[in-house]
């Protein structure tokens, strides 16, 4: 019986110069093809939209696909904060926290609404959104979001990671946002 075999899906070059035996693209580009396929991301759920994510780590979805096999749960050997759930005012230090210990370059998704923007707790407990605290890159909408939307909303943050400047995070603006959290 004839066996069939899965052929790997090549990865398409970045934006560069080609001719016979040679292609020239910029570092930035290199490095950001890199990167964008081994984000290693911190999954900081708290509450229902961590199960969707549980359910987009697993074989139906499978995030591996994009590179992110790898989940961090120490906060120095992660890139990619997904901020997944409801998180209380009392919670917050501890979630700034950890987006502090997080080496640059960093990036951070807020999953779900509760995450985005406090959800269907506008209560005096609840943080209105995490990017009070925190800038956040991606938002995905949603209560829960379905693991489709958890892997589009990571597929934007691997745009933003492919087109990124490798020198934007020393660039005024960025520390200017980051001063405005109070983040050094
Ligand atoms: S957005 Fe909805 S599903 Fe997600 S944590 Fe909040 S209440 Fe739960």
């Amino acid at each position: 019986m004839e066996t069939q075999t899965a052929q790997p899906k090549i990865v398409a070059a970045p934006p560069g110069v080609e001719g016979p035996g040679y292609f020239a693209t910029s570092f930035d580009r290199a490095i950001g093809m890199a990167k964008q396929y081994s984000i290693w991301p911190l999954p900081f759920a708290t509450s229902c939209c961590g199960i969707e994510f549980m359910a987009t780590m697993a074989s139906n979805y499978d995030l591996a696909r994009f590179g992110a096999e790898r989940l961090s749960f120490s906060p120095r050997q992660a890139d990619l904060l997904m901020v997944m759930g409801t998180i209380a005012k009392k919670m917050g230090p501890v979630l700034k926290q950890v987006y502090e210990q997080m080496a640059e370059p960093r990036w951070v998704i807020a999953v779900g609404a509760c995450a985005s923007s406090g959800g269907i707790f506008d209560t005096y407990s609840v943080l209105q959104g995490i990017d009070q605290i925190i800038p956040v890159d991606v938002y995905v909408p949603g209560c829960p979001p379905r693991p489709e939307q958890i892997i589009d909303g990571f597929m934007r943050i691997q745009d933003l990671v492919h087109n990124e400047s490798i020198r934007r995070r020393n660039s005024p603006e960025y520390k200017a946002l980051l001063e405005s959290y109070g983040i050094k």
